[in-house]
């Protein structure tokens, strides 16, 4: 259980964004450092009513918001990006400090936010012209969809808060964000930032447990619900938006292969794999989360990723020398210590991994499974987290099936020297994105989004935008 670190002062430096002032509530979030298992801050936490004023106070900007031009739009957005590299350092201490990770991959994420940002208004959304003759002009045109509620998840709370964020932003809408109850602060942070930026109203930042989330997608007032967070979670709020016919774009869970084909140079390949695997401690939903390995390189593959298992440092993230941080959460570490002791039970090789440190501080270190069978719950689950496993195939037909044989999603990559044939075997994977010789790389241009219970819709570029977006069909009769 989390103790209280008596001897260490709270800091409570932090407050919601409703109607562009900075608010306290009588609610508050206590947050953990995982590394120490030690509640470091606390926040408020939204009520009900503060929900009832910034739904009132969105609905009331957005007119203003949405009569402004896309390039108006854009300068605010990028006055915000602006902003973030400059406060980088201290956002990504917090960061570390809320959710985990290493020191530098919380400046990572903050400067991918923001350079996505920076992307995606860069993208215009022009009104197409469908017809145009003599008789009749029919165009398309995009107009925003009023209030938009953004709920995010723990592993990455400043990067998928702000694709959401700046997709609504920027086509015009109003936002309510909610993040995680887990990781609050970076994004509580973020809010205080955008009240020197946006007109009042037009962002909304509050936090709060689960029941918010529930209470934003069942709400009237809010038109499009865009989250981002486990399928069980997802389903429930696909259910609830229907009662008001909110539009919904759901980024869900994954359980991303990677096919890793005879004809690759082991060494070569494992360090990519390893990173893309165990990057975050697991937690990254398109992280490699089954590894499908041909016959003919399997040994000395198994025998690199070990080798880059053993060289990863694991510690606590504000630690210069750390690549690994801890488990985010209590709850995910337990159900990650009990994986790995439902993989020992079904009889299950650990090449690396599978004891677990004592504490204090979430801490597992990486781990690598083999001698399992397909339908164990490591194969079948989305683990999200430092445990992964290796499975021999001999024939591709076998490791497609085997890879499509989930009803996950998100994405998969293929690994081959024959670049040709690993775009033709990308291609039979059911995902939204299946990459070659890669594995996580994603753009403000290049959408992206879950195909089966991965996800609803797309994020990201234009065809992200425009989800943000009614289109509207004007057609004319000349004559
Ligand atoms: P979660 O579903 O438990 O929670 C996500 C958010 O939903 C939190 O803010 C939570 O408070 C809120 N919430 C919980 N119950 C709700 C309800 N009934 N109605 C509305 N909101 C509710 O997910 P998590 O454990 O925070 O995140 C991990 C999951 O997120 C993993 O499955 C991961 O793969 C997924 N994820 C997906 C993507 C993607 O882009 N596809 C990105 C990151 C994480």
């Amino acid at each position: 259980m989390a103790q209280r670190a008596d001897t260490v002062a709270l800091r409570t430096d932090f407050s919601l964004l409703i109607d562009g002032m900075l608010e306290q509530s009588e609610q508050f979030l206590d947050v953990i450092d995982p590394a120490l298992g030690t509640i470091f801050a606390r926040c408020p936490a939204a009520r009900s009513s503060q929900l009832e004023r910034a739904v009132a106070a969105a609905r009331r900007a957005f007119p203003a918001w949405r009569a402004r031009s896309f390039a108006d739009r854009a300068e605010l957005v990028k006055r915000l990006s602006r902003e973030l590299r400059g406060k980088q350092n201290e956002l990504a201490e917090l960061l570390t400090r809320e959710q985990g990770k290493p020191l530098a991959q919380s400046v990572a994420e903050i400067d991918r936010g923001a350079a996505q940002s920076d992307g995606m208004v860069g993208i215009e959304i022009p009104v197409e012209v469908l017809a145009d003759d003599d008789d009749k002009h029919i165009e398309l045109r995009y107009r925003a969809l009023g209030v938009v509620g953004i709920i995010t998840p723990w592993n990455a709370p400043v990067n998928l808060a702000l694709g959401p964020l700046v997709s609504a932003l920027y086509t015009g809408n109003a936002v309510i964000l909610k993040p995680s109850p887990y990781t609050p602060l970076t994004t509580l942070k973020l809010g205080e930032i955008m009240q020197d930026i946006f007109p009042a109203g037009v962002v909304n930042v509050l936090a709060g447990g689960d029941e918010l989330g529930a209470e934003m997608t069942q709400h009237s007032g809010i038109d499009k619900i865009s989250f981002t967070g486990s399928v069980a979670t997802g389903k429930k709020v696909l259910a609830s938006a229907s009662a008001t016919l909110k539009r919904v774009t759901l980024e869900l869970g994954g359980n991303d292969p990677a096919i890793v084909m005879g004809d690759v140079d082991p060494q070569a390949v494992a360090k990519k794999i390893f990173f893309a695997s165990f990057v975050n401690s697991g937690q990254v939903c398109m992280a490699i989360k089954r590894i499908y390995a041909h016959e003919s390189i399997y040994e000395p593959l198994c025998a690199a990723l070990v080798a880059e298992a053993k060289k990863a440092k694991v510690g606590n993230g504000l630690d210069s020398a750390t690549e690994l941080g801890p488990v985010q959460n209590k709850m995910q570490y337990d159900k990650i210590v009990g994986l790995i002791a439902d993989t020992k039970k079904a009889g299950a090789k650990f090449l690396a991994g599978g004891d677990i440190p004592a504490g204090p501080g979430y801490f597992l270190p990486p781990t690598l499974v083999t001698d399992i069978a397909d339908d164990s719950r490591l194969v079948q689950e989305e683990q999200f987290g430092p445990i992964v496993p290796i499975l021999k195939f001999s024939d591709v037909e076998d490791a497609l099936r085997r890879a499509n044989d989930t009803r996950y999603g998100l994405s998969g990559s293929v690994w081959t020297s024959d670049v040709q044939r690993g775009a033709e075997i990308a291609a039979r994977l059911e995902v939204g994105t299946a990459w070659v010789n890669q594995h996580r790389t994603t753009s403000a241009f290049v959408p992206f989004g879950g195909a089966k219970e991965s996800g609803l819709g797309r994020q990201y570029s234009a065809l992200g935008l425009k989800s943000y977006m009614e289109p509207e069909v004007v057609s004319v009769l000349k004559r």
